[in-house]
């Protein structure tokens, strides 16, 4: 069974801790909702320091090739993760001051006991384009009557199966 990482976000920061590893897509429940299917899976560096201002900061870094959904045609459609991220980390009274002002990075709550693979999901999640598709003309169905007969289909496969 894949080691759960958790880190103590403020040591880690403080002391200048990095991770670096590859994680399943098979270990991230809340992505695999969005996924076509759960093979492939990424590579992420996670690195703490203190920023010019003495500030804690968890640079991120997210790499790999996952299949979504295309919400056209509902085929697996490739799409690369490359994502970066440098996360300041705040108490709950400058995690709400942060949301007010428009800065280049995004806070976090420190946690002493922080969930590596949920902040990598959160950081996915909330990057992955809203309604994925295929370019135009590049669906396997494309129009509604042949989705129905992509529909019929593993009914026609059943059939096959039943009379053999
Ligand atoms: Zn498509």
């Amino acid at each position: 069974m894949y080691a759960r990482p958790f880190i103590d976000s403020l040591d880690f920061a403080g002391n200048g801790k990095q991770i670096s590893a590859q994680v399943p897509f098979a270990e991230l429940p809340r992505l695999l909702d969005v996924l076509d299917n759960p093979q492939g899976s990424l590579h992420y560096t996670l690195q703490g320091r203190l920023d010019n201002q003495g500030r804690p900061v968890l640079d991120v870094s997210i790499s790999g090739r996952c299949q979504l959904r295309c919400q056209r045609c509902l085929n697996g459609l490739d799409y690369v993760i490359a994502h970066q991220a440098r996360l300041l980390l705040c108490d709950q009274a400058s995690l709400d001051m942060l949301e007010d002002e428009e800065e280049d990075f995004d806070g976090i709550l420190a946690d002493a006991h922080l969930d590596v693979l949920a902040l990598l999901e959160d950081e996915i999640l909330l990057n992955l384009p809203i309604a994925p598709k295929h370019e135009a003309g590049a669906c396997k169905v494309a129009d509604g009557k042949n989705r129905q007969e992509g529909d019929q289909h593993p009914f026609a496969v059943l059939e096959k199966l039943k009379r053999n």
